[in-house]
């Protein structure tokens, strides 16, 4: 039998949902992905430490948070399975969802499957990752860590210019390593970059290697043409080089933006296909918090209970 519910994804945005979705007694099924799109189940937080940013919490472990939403739901009544969605079929009324060789079906779907942050694959990276270098400057700038030391943000793209303007709250300096010798960002955010004097751009210049002592990093070895191989002292590593929204199981059904963020109906969570609704960082890429993605979350199964109310 159909659900009224399926929700794929299993951050913020997808037990958010699962616990208003079950709250409102429609039963939801939940998969959370078994390591899909390269992250565990529970989402992005679970590859950080501290989050200190969500309320109720003054500071709360990542991977604990998620537990804590995760217990929520199923206390809720939300059935959860370990497993990657593969498929879906929006062609047809239920919904089809495929996971594991076996199709399941919904009258209505929450996709919440997230983003993942671009990473560069240095050498030293997977030795310093989260001692130093991190993917979220909102999230880990202001870490004791950060506090007025060196550090490095790499991309030329709006993200990159938010977040290293945003990190000379705490930084000694910010250098700024921009692979061209132009920026992508728009043309303010360049200009309140450019200005900015706790900023260094480093034109022309690719990253080549993480380096430190083994606990922390200390060094970022770079290539600035022209000029060839040199280090740039830093505490701080922070990659803007965009983020993959995880789409790619829809197969095209969705109506996505240029870069492959699912549209939504401005002030909710409606897709281009009726009855299916999305939340979180799939559908974001400006905000990219837990917070708005749990909000978004918590609108998308109400936007669900609307529409089965109102084709009951
Ligand atoms: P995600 O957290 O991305 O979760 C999506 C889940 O869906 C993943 O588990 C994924 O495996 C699963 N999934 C994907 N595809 C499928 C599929 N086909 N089938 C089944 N499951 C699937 N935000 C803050 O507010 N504060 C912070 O301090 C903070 N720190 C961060 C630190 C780091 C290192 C990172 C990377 C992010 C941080 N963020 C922080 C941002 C925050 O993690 C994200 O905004 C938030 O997790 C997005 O939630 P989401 O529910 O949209 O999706
Ligand atoms: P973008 O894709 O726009 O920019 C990525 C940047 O990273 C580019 O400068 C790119 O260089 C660089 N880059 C990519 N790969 C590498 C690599 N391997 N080595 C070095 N540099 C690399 O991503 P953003 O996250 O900045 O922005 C995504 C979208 O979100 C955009 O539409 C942006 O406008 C929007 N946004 C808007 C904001 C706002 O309005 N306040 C804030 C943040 C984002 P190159 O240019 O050479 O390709």
């Amino acid at each position: 039998m159909a659900r009224k519910v399926i929700i794929i994804g299993s951050g913020p945005a997808g037990h958010t949902a699962a616990i208003y979705a079950a709250r409102a007694e429609l039963k939801p099924l939940m998969f959370e992905g078994m390591y899909a799109a390269e992250v565990a189940a529970g989402g992005q937080l679970t590859t950080t430490t501290e989050i200190e940013n969500f309320p109720g919490y003054t500071s709360i472990g990542g991977p604990e948070l998620m537990e804590k939403m995760r217990e929520q739901s199923i206390h809720n009544g939300a059935e959860i399975l370990t497993e990657t969605v593969d498929q879906v079929d929006l062609s047809v009324r239920p919904f089809r969802v495929l996971a594991n060789d076996v199709w399941h079906e919904a009258d209505t779907l929450v996709i919440a499957t997230g983003a993942t942050a671009k990473r560069m694959k240095l050498p030293g990276e997977d030795v310093y990752w989260q001692k130093g270098i991190s993917a979220c400057a909102v999230c880990d700038g202001g870490l004791p860590m950060f506090r007025n030391k060196p550090m490095v943000v790499v991309g030329g793209g709006d993200t990159a210019c938010e977040e290293a303007n945003y990190l000379t709250k705490y930084a000694s300096h910010v250098h700024l390593v921009v692979r061209r010798d132009v920026m992508r960002a728009s043309k303010a955010m360049q200009e309140r970059t450019l200005k900015n004097p706790k900023i260094t751009v480093h034109w022309n210049t690719q990253p080549l290697e993480a380096k430190g002592n083994g606990k922390s990093l200390t060094h970022v070895a770079v290539d600035t043409k022209g000029k060839g191989q040199w280090d740039i002292e830093a505490s701080g590593l922070f990659y803007a080089i965009g983020h993959t929204p995880n789409t790619s199981f829809l197969g095209g059904q969705l109506k996505l933006d240029e870069n492959g963020y699912i549209l939504t109906e401005p002030g909710t969570t409606k897709t281009s296909v009726e009855a299916v609704f999305a939340a979180g960082d799939v559908q974001d890429h400006k905000y990219r918090q837990a917070i708005t993605s749990a909000g978004t979350g918590c609108m998308a199964a109400m936007d669900a209970e609307h529409y089965l109310a109102s084709h009951a």
